[in-house]
């Protein structure tokens, strides 16, 4: 917390307005439009909610096929099964990790050649990296499919100068606990088609049509983010840049101090990609002394934790049955890869210290 937020919560009961209504909801949702630079916003109660009501409003239905990342974390396909569709992962290219755009051109003239027009596209900026956007969104209009971009963990980063998340046709943000900024939990859909948040709106309040009574004529979830945990957002949104700054500086201190290995690679930044290093992560090359395990259990001996990198989800058992499309350059980050601690309140004193256990645990 920054400590700005429990202004605003004060504010919220002051008002009475502890659910899901209230000033503050309202403000952080005009807030949030303006820092990401888009026309509207609907503030959720999870990044999850977000992307389920993007397929919705997209009008995914039983059956049809969305493109996925297979690089990331579970919440960016559960939303496509409880639709009871189909994911159809897509592998990474090296260079940012991300959704790789030759996979994902092979994956859609497969699906045509098969029968079957894939209905939308899902992209992650993993670990906060911008994916190669101008090539999938040129892929994507060239076979007019419309794209979500899952930026649930790169609030503040850019690409080309504009922040990720306002490039498809749909963007969603997290404000889980464990992203960048956060509302306790929460999440929201944005779009320059008001349309959509419209509609993202009605089905995330119970589906509730305009009459006098409860009137409903279709299914409606309950998703709204509440009035409190919009306070706290507001007090978050404030502190944004310098999160993004600290996230930044932790990544550069942590490149920096560990450049003279040649074995160990950071997640690359290519130019017009700004990424707001949520996490810290970095490769290891193969056949050298050092595995990541060995570094994980130098970090733990000293109560430092690391974390493996987001398993693919072409690999999970849950996704089992599903289409994949690539190379297996995912896989391989996954077996190679470690994140870091990346916590924005780590001080010079801890960085120091995990660069020395690491240093340690290399030269041994
Ligand atoms: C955290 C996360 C989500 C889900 O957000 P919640 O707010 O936790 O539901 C979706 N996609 C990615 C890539 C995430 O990291």
């Amino acid at each position: 917390m920054s400590g700005r937020e429990i202004a605003y919560i004060q504010e919220a009961f002051a008002e009475n307005f502890i659910s899901t209504a209230g000033n503050n909801l309202l403000q952080f949702e005009k807030q949030l439009t303006q820092i990401v630079g888009i026309d509207s916003a609907v503030a959720l109660n999870s990044g999850t909610a977000a992307i389920h009501l993007a397929l919705k409003v997209l009008n995914i239905q039983a059956g049809d096929e969305v493109l996925c990342s297979s690089f990331t974390f579970v919440a960016t396909a559960n939303p496509v099964l409880y639709l009871n569709a189909v994911p159809i992962f897509i592998d990474s290219e090296p260079e940012t990790w991300n959704m790789c755009p030759q996979a994902l051109e092979s994956a859609i003239q497969d699906r045509l050649k098969k029968g079957k027009k894939p209905q939308a596209i899902i992209v992650v900026h993993l670990y906060g990296m911008p994916a190669k956007l101008k090539e999938i969104l040129a892929i994507a209009q060239h076979y007019q499919i419309p794209v979500i971009e899952d930026a649930a963990e790169a609030l503040g980063s850019t690409y080309q100068n504009n922040m990720v998340g306002t490039f498809g046709e749909i963007g969603i943000y997290s404000f889980n606990g464990n992203k960048i900024i956060t509302t306790s939990g929460g999440g929201a859909l944005v779009a320059n088609n008001p349309e959509y948040t419209q509609r993202a709106l009605f089905l995330a309040t119970q589906g509730k049509d305009l009459a006098p009574h409860y009137l409903h004529s279709e299914v409606g979830f309950n998703y709204r983010m509440s009035n409190i945990a919009a306070s706290i957002g507001l007090g978050q949104l404030e502190v944004l840049p310098e999160r993004v700054k600290k996230k930044r500086a932790i990544f550069a201190y942590y490149q920096e101090s560990l450049s003279q290995y040649d074995f160990i690679q950071f997640q690359p930044e290519l130019s017009g990609h700004y990424a707001n290093r949520w996490l810290s992560c970095l490769v290891l090359a193969p056949d050298q002394p050092v595995t990541k395990e060995k570094i994980q259990s130098a970090l733990a001996a000293e109560f430092i934790e690391s974390r493996l990198l987001w398993k693919p989800l072409h690999e999970q058992p849950l996704f089992a049955h599903c289409s994949y499309y690539g190379q297996n350059i995912a896989g391989t980050l996954f077996q190679q890869g470690l994140c870091l601690p990346s916590g924005s309140d780590l001080t010079d004193t801890d960085l120091e210290l995990i660069v020395r256990v690491i240093q340690k645990a290399i030269e041994k």
